[in-house]
Parts: C-alpha cells; structure tokens; sequence
C-alpha cells in the first residue's frame, strides 16, 4: 500500500473494530511502492507492529534512498500525491521470511510459498484451513465486477518462466479465494482465471517481442500493445472507465518497459534477426 494511503487504512482497520495499536503483523508479499511503499510510515503509527517480507525484498524497506531515488525519476512532481512519505523501517522491526515458512497471525496459521517472476521478492501467504490465499500480484490484476485479467509486468524482474511456475504452485494449493493484490475476493473458476492469465501473459509478450524485432521503438510499441488489446477489455466491461481503472492498477509504459528488457536480458538470441519467429 502506498503512503498516501495511510490515513484510509487506518481509519478501516478502527472502522471493523480494532485499535492500529494493536496490530502485530503486516505481511508484504513483495515491496512494489503500491503494496509496501507505506510500511516505514505504518510502523511508527503501529508501535506493536512487526514486518514480514522475501530476503529479497528486505533491503529495499530498510533503506528507501534508491527506491525513492528512481520512483522520482519516473513520477517527478507527482510523488508525493501518488505514493505519500516513503519511510525506511528500523532494522528491529523487519523479519525475513522464505518459501516453507510458517506464521501464526491472529488466529490463523499461514504457509509461506515464494512466487517469484511478477517480482523476484515475492511471496503469498496460504491459510490451510479456511482455503483463503493473499496471492498478491501473482493472480494479476483483476478489478471487481469486470470479468477480466491483465498482466502486471513492470521492469526489472520480470520473469515469465519463472512467474509460470508460481501460477502452477498457486494452482497446486488448490484455495478456495484469492485475495488480488488489484483487487479483492475471486472465488469462482480460480483454474480458469490461471488459465486466462497465462495465456494473456504469454501473448502480451509475444506481441512485444514481435514489435522488437520489427525494429520498433518503446513508444512505438506502447502505442501498439494499447491499440491491440483495448478491444477486449472493452468487449468485457462496456465501462468505458474500465480502461482507465486498469491503467491505475497496472499502466501500458511500464507493461511493455517490463516485457522489452524481459527479452533483452533472458532471451536475446530471440531478438535477433536469424532467430526463427514463430
Ligand atoms: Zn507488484
């Protein structure tokens, strides 16, 4: 979450009856500025809180300087309405936690799975008994009411085959709800929504890596993803803000920033003009 976002979530967590005083943990399945950016800020407001997050991810909550520093780089004037303070939390205050671990919170005890490939320090927490699973970005982005999934890829980690095996993992747990990251409760056809995914993901990604080897600049191809896939979320939604809300959750620029170095760095024998394209 980001940190302009602090004073609603505190005033949701007292709205269903708790005291932000009380809260022990906060559970970060990966540090993206919109799921973790508002956690230095959260636990000088939540003294009994304590962090969880990937190794991977740790050193990013501990210091903030280059996430800020590159994050300014992309938002300039708009930082501080977009993301609010982003706070570096006390090195007492973070746990680090890995794939096979087990916490107990508030009642229920949840698996940790790593899940990397949407980003490389991302985990889900899975509650065994109830079938619930907080799946993150992992399930993409899917907004309620809309019977549609896009793939969140924004540079640098993206990983399609290693974000391929995590959705088996995800499937192989078999939960009964996903809790999105972007956003909130999917409890039907969970296989199928994996399904959809994959399939977009891989598309997505197929059409860039075409455009790239046409020769086309990252602006070219932001233009050309946006022309291409625009029909079928608006086929689903007939909301013509449905584009709009999406684009908050996940933009186009950096989808396709995401899938160009994607290919650069893990497959560049693709890009090259004697690769047969398929
Ligand atoms: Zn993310």
């Amino acid at each position: 979450m980001p940190g302009s976002m602090v004073e609603s979530l505190l005033a949701s967590i007292r709205e269903a009856g708790f005291d932000p005083e009380d809260v022990t943990h906060i559970l970060a399945t990966h540090v993206h500025l919109d799921h973790a950016g508002a956690t230095g800020t959260l636990v000088r407001q939540m003294p009994g809180a304590h962090v969880y997050v990937h190794r991977k991810g740790a050193p990013h909550l501990l210091d903030t300087t280059k996430v800020v520093a590159s994050a300014s780089r992309i938002y300039g004037d708009r930082m501080k309405l977009l993301w609010g303070a982003i706070e570096s939390t006390p090195q007492e205050r973070l746990h680090i936690i890995e794939g096979g671990d087990i916490l107990n919170v508030a009642g229920r005890r949840l698996e940790v799975h790593y899940t990397p490939g949407h980003a490389v320090h991302h985990v889900i927490f899975f509650d065994v008994h109830s079938g619930e699973l907080f799946v993150g970005d992992v399930a993409g982005v899917r907004l309620p009411g809309i019977d549609y999934v896009r793939p969140p890829t924004p540079p640098p980690d993206l990983d399609l085959e290693a974000w391929s095996e995590s959705m088996n993992k995800v499937k192989s747990l078999r939960p009964d709800v996903l809790y999105i990251g972007h956003f909130g409760a999917v409890k039907n056809n969970i296989p199928e929504h994996f399904e959809r995914l994959h399939e977009k993901l891989y598309a997505w990604g197929d059409f860039v890596l075409g455009a790239m080897r046409d020769g086309k600049d990252e602006g070219e191809i932001i233009a050309m993803l946006i022309e291409h896939t625009r029909p079928e979320l608006l086929q689903v939604a007939r909301d013509p803000h449905a584009l709009e809300r999406y684009e908050i959750a996940t933009n186009y620029p950096m989808t396709v920033q995401g899938y160009m170095r994607y290919w650069r760095k893990k497959h560049p024998e693709r890009l090259s003009p004697q690769f047969p394209h398929r």
